[in-house]
């Protein structure tokens, strides 16, 4: 049997395509409770689950993130759906181990067929807001991890933090498990919430053992590149090279680019942020940008749909040397305007076309920007 593939080997020849939006987009398809954001739909609409696996498999991405995202006691506790846990005993912690196992199986059985990556997953814990202690909250880490060893993931992840000290203990559990390690805060060019700068965030990450550092969700890929920026010329000064990993926020939201939880204090966020989607343009300006930082691990968080992943894998398909499946798998970007029988879609034609648009978006009273004092603070 051929040895399973490593991500580090991978990204030392070439660059990774992330998946993209697992919470926000089953939340609307309807198998996520708006508000509250736990996963448990793992247990209730596999099919569900593993068709989103699909979808970021076909679109091109190279890793499979097990759905395992707020899926600790403290979250699922929380969640109106968790009521149901009376099934496993009213044991919480029971209920929690199911849907680690579920969400890695469905992981595993698609990433297998497409060869892929599996990941497994942790996210911050209300333990640790709640300011219950280390000891407390890296147990919640390590019933996740053991899962994740159990199931024999590729990697792990430590995503979605605010916190550099919460970040640090996930790392330590993480670092017990003898898997590549990576790490992404979901903070911008202001740093995290305890105050640490971006450059410092990375370093400190990279010191306590994390391979890969970077940035997932709140922040749109313009301030995320800036922040990018910042994370590794810190490691540039440090001497340290780990790999750098980009996740953005699929939506535009220029004006929340120096709030500390940035997309947040929008008051469309997260249930009217429609008319902020990025174009699929956009995600090739993304991708190409991302590339050209030096960024190897390039994906999306919440509003990536497969479609926007289809266009990063299309627009690096030559640094990658391969393209994923598609219809228009031999033609050249949008070529199938330039055949249309219609005269105003051959006008569409070709990449200028497309990357110099500036979409509209249809609202006669919508304004490019929120007014600082329209900002949710
Ligand atoms: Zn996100």
């Amino acid at each position: 049997m051929a040895a399973k593939p490593n991500i580090l080997e991978i990204l030392a020849k070439r660059i990774i395509i992330g998946d993209g939006s697992y919470m926000n987009t089953f939340e609307k398809r309807g198998y996520v409770t708006a508000g509250l954001y736990t996963p448990e739909c793992v247990l209730e609409h596999p099919d569900a689950v593993s068709g989103l696996h699909k979808e970021f498999a076909r679109a091109g991405a190279d890793v499979i993130q097990a759905f395992t995202f707020h899926a600790t006691d403290g979250m699922l506790q929380c969640s109106e759906s968790a009521k149901n846990y009376n099934c496993f005993g009213n044991d919480v912690h029971i209920y929690n181990v199911f849907i680690n196992h579920a969400a890695c199986d469905l992981a595993r059985n698609v990433a297998t067929s497409y060869n892929l990556l599996v990941c497994g997953g942790l996210s911050p814990t209300p333990t640790y807001t709640a300011g219950k202690g280390k000891a407390a909250v890296q147990a919640e880490f390590e019933k996740q991890c053991q899962v994740f060893k159990e199931k024999d993931v590729d990697f792990f992840i430590a995503e979605y933090f605010c916190s550099i000290e919460e970040m640090e203990w996930a790392i330590d559990v993480m670092k017990n498990y003898n898997k590549p390690i990576a790490c992404t805060m979901r903070i911008g060019p202001v740093g995290c919430m305890d105050g640490i700068s971006a450059g410092e965030c990375s370093v400190r990450m990279a010191k306590r053992g994390a391979d890969i550092v970077g940035l997932n969700c709140q922040f749109d890929y313009n301030a995320q590149l800036k922040t990018m920026k910042l994370m590794k010329d810190a490691l540039n000064e440090a001497g340290l090279s780990q790999f750098l990993m980009m996740q953005p926020i699929g939506f535009l939201s220029p004006e929340t680019e120096y709030l500390v939880e940035g997309y947040s204090h929008l008051p469309e966020c997260m249930l009217a942020m429609e008319p902020r989607i990025l174009t699929r343009w956009e995600c090739r300006d993304y991708a190409r940008k991302a590339y050209e930082l030096g960024v190897r691990y390039i994906g999306g968080c919440c509003g990536f749909e497969s479609y926007h992943i289809r266009e990063m894998s299309e627009e690096l398909s030559e640094e990658r040397g391969f393209r994923q499946p598609g219809k228009d798998h031999n033609l050249p970007f949008a070529a199938g305007y330039g055949q249309s029988v219609y005269e105003y879609d051959r006008q569409k034609h070709g990449r200028d076309y497309w990357m110099n648009l500036i979409p509209k978006t249809g609202r006669p009273n919508s304004a490019a920007y929120n007014s600082e004092k329209e900002l949710i603070h």
